[in-house]
């Protein structure tokens, strides 16, 4: 999104360039390879509540007409426009009310010349009526003050011929392809296939991603506290943004760092799409998790120029039923699991549901805190953002930024994003942000909050 402020602090603030470290994988080459081993899942017949955000893998024709007949749009009263040519506030036209017509009724009989149906909103027109009168352009309101049944009806309006129609067909017509395949199932479209009288649509299905976490470190949250210890958080984080992305996750547990713990919560995860482990692929411990993934597959240890999580291991793992199972290793430390899985795991969940862009939106925003990079890899600081009082987006740290600090990634709302090659963006500089949540508020600034 452009903003019209984005030029303003350019002039004396000029980011500082210096080289990057063309060894290390930029992040798109890492997406690209990584994406090179997922495809579009399966379609499975989804029942309609279940279906939303998900992508549409059938279009949706229409057997019949919608509305499926002529009905009217206000209450009031159905007539012959002909019989009305002349009406007037000053000069009504009495008719005759020859009956009644509910939402759900089917008219009896046409509307005969000179007289008038009383009708509501949804309900059939009878045949030979070509207009409705609104009861705010008629005598109604004084009529039914007499509690009784109104027998006949003083016209104020001159209609004219389809007014407060809506003719069958009128929304869609039979044989139309009203939504394509391809499409994300919004609301809209789960309403016109409910209005189709479908009760369950075709889909790509959900991708099930197995989620393994690895270190002797690790307790899960509910285990007592124990010396020398932590909780296992990366399981929980990923499970969330594999579950807000549109996958579902199946949380396996914590291998320790030996090579039998690991191959038996493998054996179960390679049933599903994906498997996802953190942890274990820095330098210093990385042996069991690269040893156990390339006996049971393929596995390449990458560093990617990105801060955080330079460190990333990706491969695919030999599952019994001779498919390939996609494995992205994350790094252990908490916040760098979670950018790495924003910029690799969001892609392939993408791709599996069949949804295109990849990339995350962002937005131009104004730095209230500035980011240094100091070793040419891009980096993703992240950030609260909120709309100042002129309307203009304002990036500001959450904190302290060390991949292990999960504090600030809690406050955050988006990532700036410092290019490799750019050694600081300063204060008051203009700077990409990847939004992270995007609040009903449309990120208002709320003093409450900051
Ligand atoms: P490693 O990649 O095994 O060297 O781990 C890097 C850092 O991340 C260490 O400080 C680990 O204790 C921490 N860490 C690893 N796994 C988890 C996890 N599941 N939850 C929280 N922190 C973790
Ligand atoms: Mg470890």
């Amino acid at each position: 999104m452009m903003t019209t402020h984005e030029h303003r602090s350019h002039q004396h603030d000029r980011p500082h360039r210096h080289h990057y470290d063309e060894e290390m994988l930029s992040v798109e080459d890492a997406r690209d390879r990584i994406l090179s081993y997922f495809q579009s899942l399966d379609s499975v017949d989804v029942p309609l509540l279940d279906a939303l955000g998900l992508t549409l893998a059938e279009d949706l024709i229409a057997e019949f007409d919608i509305p499926p007949m002529a009905n009217s749009a206000m209450d009031g009263y159905a007539v012959k426009s002909a019989d009305v040519a002349s009406a007037s506030k000053f000069n009504p036209v009495l008719l005759p009310v020859d009956g009644y017509i509910a939402a759900g009724d089917v008219p009896e009989k046409p509307l005969s010349n000179g007289s008038a149906v009383r009708i509501m909103t949804g309900a059939p027109v009878p045949e030979g009526a070509d207009a409705v009168v609104p009861f705010e352009d008629t005598d109604e309101e004084e009529r039914r003050g007499d509690g009784g049944q109104i027998t006949e009806i003083g016209v104020n309006l001159n209609a004219e011929d389809g007014d407060n129609i809506r003719p069958a067909g009128e929304d869609i017509r039979a044989g139309e392809t009203v939504v394509k395949r391809g499409v994300d199932i919004t609301a809209g479209v789960i309403g016109v296939a409910a209005s189709l009288g479908k009760t369950s649509i075709e889909a790509i299905r959900r991708p099930v991603i197995a989620i393994v976490s690895t270190g002797d470190e690790l307790l899960e949250p509910g285990d007592e506290r124990q010396p020398g210890k932590i909780y296992n958080s990366n399981a929980y984080s990923i499970a969330a943004l594999v579950e807000k992305y549109g996958g579902i996750s199946r949380v396996m547990g914590i291998a320790r760092d030996s090579i039998e713990s690991l191959e038996s919560l493998l054996e179960e995860a390679v049933e599903y799409d994906m498997v996802v482990t953190s942890a274990g692929v820095s330098k210093g411990d990385y042996d069991v998790v690269k040893d156990v993934l390339s006996k049971n597959g393929e596995i390449a240890l990458w560093s990617v120029r990105m801060r955080p999580a330079k460190p990333l291991a990706f491969g695919a793992l030999n599952a019994p039923d001779g498919r390939k199972v996609p494995h992205l290793g994350l790094p252990g430390n908490p916040v760098s699991a979670m950018v790495a899985f924003e910029q690799f795991g969001r892609p392939a969940i993408r791709v599996m549901l069949g949804k295109a862009p990849l990339q995350k939106p962002t937005i131009r925003a104004t730095l209230d805190d500035a980011v240094y990079n100091h070793d040419g890899r891009r980096v993703y600081a992240r950030v609260d953002v909120y709309k100042d009082d002129v309307g203009n987006y304002r990036a500001r740290s959450t904190g302290n930024q060390s991949s292990g600090a999960l504090h600030s990634m809690a406050l955050a709302r988006g990532f700036a994003i410092c290019p490799d090659d750019v050694s600081s963006v300063p204060a008051g500089s203009d700077i990409d942000v990847e939004i992270l949540e995007w609040p009903d508020d449309d990120l208002l600034s709320d003093d409450a909050h900051h």
